[in-house]
C-alpha cells in the first residue's frame, strides 16, 4: 500500500495550513507517519488519495451514521441548493428539524439551532447560567465539550494525545468558574456542592467518549442528576456524540435519566455543520428574543444544512438500525477480544450501542484515569496495521469508533482479516 499522494499533499498543506489540519485530531500526532488526505467515500468505505480504500470506522467522528452520501440526503440536499444557501430569515424547514429534535428527547419543548457541537454546548452552559441565577459550572475530567475556553481544562481525547494538561492561551479567569469531578465518582461531585452554593450546572457525556468509550456504572447518572437539582442546579446532558446514535433519540432516554438542558451535533446534520441546545419551556424562554441571554449565528439553522439533518434522521427512523448496530457492535468487539486472547495481548473493549473501542490495558476503564492505563504505543502499532489492512480508525487511543448503517457482513470480514494482522503485531512488539 502506498501513500505517496498523501505525503506530497501534507508538505504542500503545511505551508499554509497549520500542522496540514483544520482540526488537531486529524494530524496523526499520536500514531505517527502524515495524515491520509482522502479522495471521496460512498457507503460504507473511504478512499484516499493515492486510492487506498478503507472500511470507515471514523465517519466523521459520528456523523454519517447511514455511511456516505446516502442517496436521500443527497437528494434533499441538491434540492435544498437550488433554493438558494443562506437567507438570514426563517425558512420552513428549521421548523420541520424542530419538531423531529423535540419529539425524539423527552422534556425538550423547544430547541435552538447553531453550527456545532462547540456552540452548541458553550450555549447551553451560557442558559444553565441564565436560568439558574449562578456562576459555576462541574465538568468531569476526560469529558470533551468542544473548544470554548471555560471547558478546555482536563478535557480528553485530542488534548491528551498531544499531552496538553489544558489549552495555552485560555485566561485563568476564563476557567475559574470551572470545577472538575471525576466520571463515576459521585463523591467527587458532591464535595464541590458542599463547599459551593454557586454552581450552575454540571455537564457531562451521559456516555463518555472522548477518553475512549466509558459507560456510567450503576445509578451513577440517576443519583448524579438527583444530587444536581437538590442543590438548585441544573444537569447539562453533552450529546453532541451520542445523540441519535444508540437510540432514536439520546442515550439520556435509554440510561433513564433526562437531563434539564440537552446539547446536539454530530449526527443531528447527517455531515452538514448543525448543532443544536434544547430544554423545556421554562428554561428555554431564557434565551433572546423570548428573554436576556444572548446568542445568535448568521448561518445558524442554515437551508442545505436542515435538509441534511432532516434527511438524515427521517432516514435514520425509518432504518431503525439501532438493533443491527448492537449485533454488529458485538461481533466486532468478540473480534478483537478473540484475537486479544489468542495473541496474548491485554485488552478491555468498552461499547455502548455502536459506539466502542480497544483499551491496551489490563485495567478495567471506567474513568479517564483508567483510560490513559493504556499502552497508546501499542495502540499505534495497531493502528497502522489496521490501515495497512484497509480498516480507517480514529488515530488515536482515546478516540470511539462508530459503526454506520452500510456496513455489510463482508466489511466485517475484511475488519477481522485486518483485526488479526494488527493484535499479532502488537504481540510482537
Ligand atoms: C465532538 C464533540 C463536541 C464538539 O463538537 P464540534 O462540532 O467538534 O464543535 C462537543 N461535545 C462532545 C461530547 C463531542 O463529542
Amino acid at each position: 500500500m502506498k501513500f505517496s499522494t498523501s505525503e506530497k499533499l501534507y508538505q504542500k498543506g503545511l505551508k499554509h495550513l497549520v500542522g496540514a489540519v483544520n482540526s488537531p485530531v486529524r494530524a496523526f500526532s499520536s500514531v505517527g507517519g502524515n495524515p491520509l488526505f482522502i479522495k471521496k467515500a460512498k457507503g460504507s468505505k473511504i478512499v484516499d488519495v493515492d486510492g487506498n480504500e478503507y472500511v470507515d470506522l471514523v465517519v466523521s467522528y459520528g456523523p454519517m451514521i447511514l455511511g456516505h452520501r446516502h442517496k436521500a440526503v443527497e437528494k434533499a440536499a441538491r434540492k435544498a441548493l437550488k433554493n438558494g444557501y443562506s437567507f438570514g430569515a426563517s425558512t420552513e424547514a428549521e421548523i420541520e428539524l424542530a419538531k423531529i429534535v423535540c419529539d425524539a428527547f423527552p422534556e425538550m419543548d423547544k430547541v435552538r439551532f447553531v453550527n456545532s457541537g462547540t456552540e452548541a454546548v458553550l450555549s447551553g452552559i451560557r442558559l444553565a447560567r441564565a436560568y439558574t441565577g449562578k456562576d459555576k459550572i462541574i465538568k468531569f475530567s476526560g469529558c470533551y465539550h468542544g473548544h470554548q475556553d471555560a471547558l478546555l481544562v482536563a478535557a480528553g481525547s485530542g488534548l491528551a494525545t498531544l499531552s496538553l494538561p489544558g489549552s495555552k492561551g485560555v485566561p485563568e479567569g476564563a476557567v475559574k468558574n470551572t470545577l472538575i469531578a471525576e466520571y463515576n465518582n459521585l463523591e467527587s461531585v458532591k464535595k464541590h456542592f458542599e463547599n459551593d452554593d454557586n454552581i450552575a450546572g454540571v455537564i457531562i457525556e451521559p456516555i463518555g467518549g472522548n477518553m475512549g468509550v466509558v459507560i456510567p456504572q450503576n445509578d451513577f447518572l440517576k443519583d448524579l442528576k438527583e444530587l444536581v437539582n437538590k442543590n438548585g442546579a441544573v444537569l447539562i446532558a453533552d450529546e453532541v456524540m451520542t445523540g441519535f446514535r444508540s437510540t432514536f433519540g439520546g442515550a439520556q432516554e435509554k440510561l433513564g435519566v433526562i437531563a434539564d438542558i440537552t446539547c446536539l451535533g454530530k449526527v443531528i446534520g447527517g455531515g452538514f455543520p448543525v448543532g443544536a441546545y434544547g430544554a423545556r419551556n421554562e428554561i428555554m424562554e431564557n434565551v433572546a428574543p423570548l428573554g436576556g441571554m444572548y446568542q445568535a449565528g448568521t448561518l445558524s439553522g442554515n437551508p442545505i444544512a436542515m435538509a441534511g439533518g432532516i434527511s438524515t434522521l427521517t432516514e435514520l427512523k425509518r432504518q431503525n438500525p439501532y438493533e443491527k448496530f448492537d449485533k454488529i457492535g458485538a461481533a466486532l468487539e468478540a473480534i478483537l477480544l478473540n484475537a486479544a486472547k489468542k495473541y496474548s495481548v491485554d485488552l478491555v473493549v468498552n461499547r455502548f450501542g455502536s459506539m466502542m473501542n480497544p483499551f491496551f490495558t489490563k485495567s478495567k476503564v471506567t474513568n479517564f484515569k483508567e483510560a490513559q492505563t493504556s499502552d497508546t504505543q501499542k495502540f499505534a502499532v495497531f493502528f497502522w496495521e489496521m490501515i495497512k489492512n484497509g480498516v480507517f480508525l480514529p488515530p488515536s487511543q482515546f478516540e470511539a469508533w462508530f459503526l454506520n448503517s452500510a456496513i455489510s457482513n463482508k466489511d466485517i470480514k475484511i475488519i477481522a482479516n485486518a483485526t488479526d494482522k494488527a493484535m499479532l503485531a502488537v504481540s510482537k512488539m
